[in-house]
């Protein structure tokens, strides 16, 4: 368990902020989390003495910079468990890492009248660049629906594969209703058919340990931002094997061999997907994020998280009349997300917000989802390593008081 959250808050100058004259309490970590000092200062540290171009210059700070930046790359295979660095993509978010997995992977194994499984649980980065595809190419969705808790119909799932069945992209855990999905289960059904998965991991590798060779995972996306570190930074995992067969998904400096106007050559991995100017000093202070988090360790901040959840549900439940809690699925991870009576999810954010409270209201790139809940929005409370019981109490205690004042 977590020894002293107090040394861990003092990490994080935003969270002495006040707001309204009252402290903040940040409860939208599903957003983005904060970053502690320690990626700050990489950042600083990388503008203001090892600045110059990756991967370009004999001269000294290009090649400090292109050695941080591929200390990151060591780093995050660790982190992850990878096979090898050169099966770590560094992207722009999780977003761009699908963007690039649908256009590049999605293009080579999906044809006219294929099937393509997704679940009535993904962020709209996990649907949406499908369906660029697919206007293009002509495939069907498959879409798996959910158990009234908020877990998968895995029963579902099993039966919707076919002869026509050439890949799974699913979440491992959900934005909206916290559930983890069995992942490594849905993998391995999966490759029975011969079918890879790809998984949207942007809200797991914050919480829960990720070993992307235990899961087999084919693919597997996060994003830097929501995992202590910097804005601006994804990593897409992929499967040697495959990333090897897969065609380029952006042109341009870095991600050739050669280039004539007759015929050009590409890099090899994992340069082949990573053209033009990455955001160096970004990869380089994930680093540090990946470190805050193993000095606490993965487990620690996942029991810290559960127990604020357990607490913060209890009493919720007990406590604030006419509360719905959307997404009950056992093992879920800290993200409740709720409506009261008959309230609207945005009255509440914006009440909570004046009472210092940071909480994350609306759709949450997740309409499909809300559609199969039948709701427009709801109101979403989610905890990182730095919450602590005392700040959850302000949570219930505001949202008693904007309940009461609403209804
Ligand atoms: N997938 C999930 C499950 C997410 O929660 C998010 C971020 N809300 C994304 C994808 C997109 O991540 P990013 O905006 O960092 O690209």
């Amino acid at each position: 368990m977590i020894q002293d959250i107090d040394r861990i808050r003092e990490d994080f100058p935003i969270l002495s902020r006040q707001l309204y004259g009252r402290p903040l309490v940040y409860l939208d970590n599903t957003a983005t989390s904060e970053t502690p000092r320690e990626v700050v200062e990489a950042v600083v540290n990388g503008y203001t003495r090892t600045k110059a171009n990756v991967h370009r210059g004999v001269h000294t700070l290009s090649q400090e910079a292109t050695e941080l930046q591929e200390a990151a790359r060591r780093k995050v295979a660790e982190f992850v468990n990878a096979s090898s660095h050169e099966e770590i993509i560094f992207t722009r978010g999780t977003t761009e890492a699908l963007n690039l997995v649908a256009s590049s992977f999605g293009g080579m194994v999906l044809g006219e009248g294929d099937e393509l499984i997704l679940t009535v649980m993904e962020h709209h980065a996990n649907i949406v660049p499908w369906q660029l595809l697919q206007s293009r190419i002509g495939f069907k969705l498959r879409v798996v629906p959910m158990l009234p808790d908020g877990s998968l119909d895995l029963e579902a799932y099993r039966s919707m594969f076919n002869t026509r069945t050439r890949l799974v992209s699913c979440c491992h855990a959900s934005n909206v209703l916290g559930t983890v999905n069995p992942v490594k289960e849905m993998i391995a059904f999966a490759h029975t058919k011969g079918v890879p998965v790809v998984i949207d991991g942007a809200q797991a590798v914050p919480h829960i340990k990720v070993d992307v060779r235990d899961l087999d995972a084919d693919f597997y996306a996060f994003s830097a931002h929501k995992m202590y570190g910097p804005t601006g930074v994804g990593v897409l995992y992929g499967k040697r094997s495959w990333l090897e067969k897969m065609p380029p998904y952006q042109g341009g400096g870095e991600m050739i061999e050669s280039v004539s106007f007759e015929k050009t050559t590409f890099a090899e991995l994992p340069f082949k997907f990573e053209a033009g100017t990455p955001d160096f000093i970004g990869i380089s202070a994930l680093s540090k994020g990946i470190e805050f988090m193993e000095r606490i360790g993965i487990d620690n901040i996942a029991a810290h998280e559960h127990e604020l959840l357990e607490y913060t549900t209890g009493r919720l439940l007990a406590e604030v009349p006419g509360i719905r809690i959307f997404g009950q699925a056992p093992g879920k991870c800290a993200i409740i997300s709720f409506l009261v009576g008959h309230e609207h999810h945005y009255d509440m954010g914006m009440l909570l917000d004046k009472l210092g409270i940071a909480v994350r209201t609306g759709h949450h790139c997740a309409q499909p989802l809300m559609q199969a809940l039948g709701v427009e929005g709801v109101v979403r409370a989610s905890f990182a390593v730095y919450n602590t019981r005392e700040e959850a109490d302000l949570f219930i205690a505001a949202l008693k008081r904007v309940a009461a004042m609403l209804s």
